[in-house]
């Protein structure tokens, strides 16, 4: 979850899972922070929403561990 300031500069992100509050510096996230911004489409039941939530990297190592399927990680390759 985040929340903005008046100036529309990101004030404050909280992970949904455990409610941790993560640093956050002249508007940048400082630690590891997974964000979804899920734009639900006709095929599901939530057609026309939008689900947006964190997930601090605990929660998000803790989550993807449960799954059956482990996620498909790739290096990024840095341009300089
Ligand atoms: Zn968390």
């Amino acid at each position: 979850m985040r929340k903005y300031g008046k100036d529309g500069r990101l004030d404050c992100v909280i992970c949904n899972r455990c409610g941790k509050k993560l640093a956050v510096k002249h508007g940048i996230v400082r630690e590891g922070v997974f964000t979804s911004d899920h734009r639900w489409d006709f095929f599901s039941e939530k057609d026309g929403e939008i689900h947006h939530f964190d997930l601090c990297e605990d929660c998000y190592n803790e989550v993807t561990a449960e799954f059956r399927v482990p996620v498909d990680v790739e290096d990024e390759i840095e341009l300089l």
